[in-house]
This record gives C-alpha cells, structure tokens and sequence, in this order.
C-alpha cells in the first residue's frame, strides 16, 4: 500500500514510518520540519519506498496529490508541547484546526481511510476534581477559562475530533481518532517542554532535574514502540472506524518518583530541583495533576497490550541521549 504521514518528520511519525516500511509498505511523509527534524529520518532517505515532501499540510495542491496518489493517511501533524503551545499560540491554533480541515476534507473527496492522531489533552483537568476516574473515551472533558493559554492546544484537538466524527458522520468517510496518552522513546525532543527527555538529558550531564509544581502530579507514559504498533493495528481494524480511541499504558507514576527514577538509572549527581509552575511556564499556568487512559477499547478492539514498562521506556531515552 501507498501510505501518507502527516508530520512524519517528528517523533511519533517517523517511528511510524519506520514500522510501515518494514511491513514493505510505501510510505509518503509531508513535514515542514518545524517541530519534526530530518534526522529523525535521514537513516529512510536511501529505502526507495520512503518520500519525503518538505511542506506544509496548508497547500493544499501539494496535499491533494499525496492523498490522491495514497490509499491511507495517518494524520500526525499538528503543533505539539506545552511549551510551543504557551509560546506560539497562534501557530498551534492555526496548524492544528486548519491542518485537520485540510486533510479531512481531501480525505473525502478522495475517500481516503484517515488515522487522526489526537491527544489525552483534550480531557483537560477533568482529574482534579471530585470526579477522578481514569478516562474513557467517553469521559467529560472539563476545559479552563480561554485566557489560559494551556487549553488552547486541547480545544484545537477537541475540534480535530469533533470535524473527524462529523466527517464520519455525515459524508461516511473512514476515519479513526486515536486519544494518544504522554508517549516516550527515542528521537522525542525535550525543546518542548517534554518531560522525560528533559529529566533524562539534564541527569547525563549533572545538571539539576527541574520539577514544576510539588511533584505530586503524575502521569502514565506510553513506550513509543507500544504507541506504534496500536495505530497500526487501530488502522487495520475495521471496527474502530468512528471511534474515539485511546491510546496509551494505565501504568501511573508521580513527577517526583520519575524524577527519582531517573536519577538512579542514569547513576546521575544531579539534583533534584522544584520550582513553581508560574516559573517554568509563566503566571496563570494550571496543570492535571493526574492522567491515566482506561484502555479497555482498545484491548477489545484489537487486543492491545503495553509491552515496555516505565523503566524500559526511560532505557530507551538514556541509549538514545547518551549516543
Ligand atoms: N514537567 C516537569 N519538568 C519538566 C517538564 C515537565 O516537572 O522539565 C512536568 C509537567 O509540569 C507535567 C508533567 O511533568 O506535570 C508532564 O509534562 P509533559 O510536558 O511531558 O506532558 P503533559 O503536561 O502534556 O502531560
């Protein structure tokens, strides 16, 4: 098959890539290379099966000849990290909604199977409260006030979805919305605010580990391996066509714990320093303190089961920094 990624330049895309050319698939990656960077592709450019097209998803006549010319589109561009999204809210707006509209509406003229990739995000701070259970697909989402910048990225997601399910609705084109939870691996850029290439570089070096917020906040992460093979496997399967998906591992740990963990494994000097949020991403920043994916859809659906746990994840991180 003649596959397109959207953003396959980037941490996610690229590893995609990676498996789908394994599975002796063609593989098509438009990428502006913003957030994406060529390195994370530069080992496919001698496979005579892997294209890459430097542009961005917004022209739309280059966009239209790649998903004319490809049967399936896994849609992973969008502007990503809490720190670009806190500095360049309008890129993220913009890439995130128009970049969606684009590629679902070639989609459907060509009736092209389409994957958009989505986030955990867009549950907001739904955890804080009274009502901390771990999410499901179907979980209230509970959004802070617009003047907080943060949410921005989540409400630009939230309408990726709601125009997927409306496509699918409507004009009954075949698309899937996977919820991706904090995802790790090689490759993953700390630049953007990523937590645990930020710990893992900072600790190679003995620079102090810097935790936002009390440390109590935790998280679930996803090896990127594990993160890859769902939305293959998502795409493959005929009954998650319009559905909302998540994807990621229940398994939870504390910012505080991982940094802890961190330094152990890395057998670092660093110390291990907290500094409020207001700091790290400037006044009025809100935090979940808690994210954690029920998964159950997706182990029916295609009987998905997280492989790497949080220390093979961090593993991978380190093998990768210290190269
Ligand atoms: N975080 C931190 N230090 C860092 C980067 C992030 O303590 O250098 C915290 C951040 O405030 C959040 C958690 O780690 O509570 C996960 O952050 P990340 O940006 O990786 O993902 P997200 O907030 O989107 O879950």
């Amino acid at each position: 098959m003649k596959i397109l990624i959207t953003g396959g330049a980037g941490f996610i895309g690229s590893h995609l890539a990676d498996r789908l050319l394994g599975m002796g698939e063609e593989v098509f990656v438009i990428d502006d290379l913003s957030t994406g960077a060529l390195k994370n592709i530069e080992h496919l450019q001698e496979n005579p099966r892997f294209h890459l097209v430097a542009d961005t998803i917004l022209h739309e006549a280059v966009m239209n000849e790649l998903v004319f010319k490809c049967d399936q589109i896994y849609h992973m561009a969008a502007a990503v990290g809490v720190k670009l999204i806190m500095n360049r809210p309008v890129e993220t707006l913009e890439t995130n909604v128009k970049g969606t509209e684009m590629v679902l509406k070639l989609a459907n003229s060509h009736k092209r199977k389409v994957l958009i990739a989505s986030t955990s995000e867009v549950y907001g701070k739904v955890m804080d409260g009274h009502n901390c259970c771990v999410l499901t697909e179907d979980t209230d989402r509970l959004m802070g006030s617009t003047t907080k910048r943060r949410w921005a990225y989540a409400c630009s997601k939230a309408l990726d979805e709601f125009l997927a399910l409306a496509y699918y609705e409507e004009k009954k084109l075949p698309v899937i919305i996977a919820r991706i939870f904090n995802t790790v691996g090689p490759r993953q850029t700390g630049q953007y605010g990523m937590v645990v290439p930020n710990f893992v570089q900072k600790a190679l070096i003995d620079k102090p580990i810097v935790v936002y917020g009390d440390g109590t906040q935790s998280r679930s992460f996803t090896h990127i391996s594990d993160a890859v093979e769902a939305l293959v496997g998502l795409m493959a399967e005929p009954g998650a066509v319009g559905q909302v998906v998540n994807v990621g591992n229940t398994k939870e740990v504390s910012i505080k714990e991982l940094a802890l963990l961190v330094k152990e494994m890395t057998g670092s000097e660093s110390d291990i320093e907290y500094i409020p949020y207001e700091k790290a991403y400037g006044p009025g920043f809100e935090d979940m303190m808690r994210r954690c994916p029920d998964i159950a859809r997706i182990k029916e659906l295609i009987g998905f089961e997280p492989k790497v746990d949080l220390r093979g994840i961090i593993q991978t991180v380190i093998d990768y920094y210290k190269e």
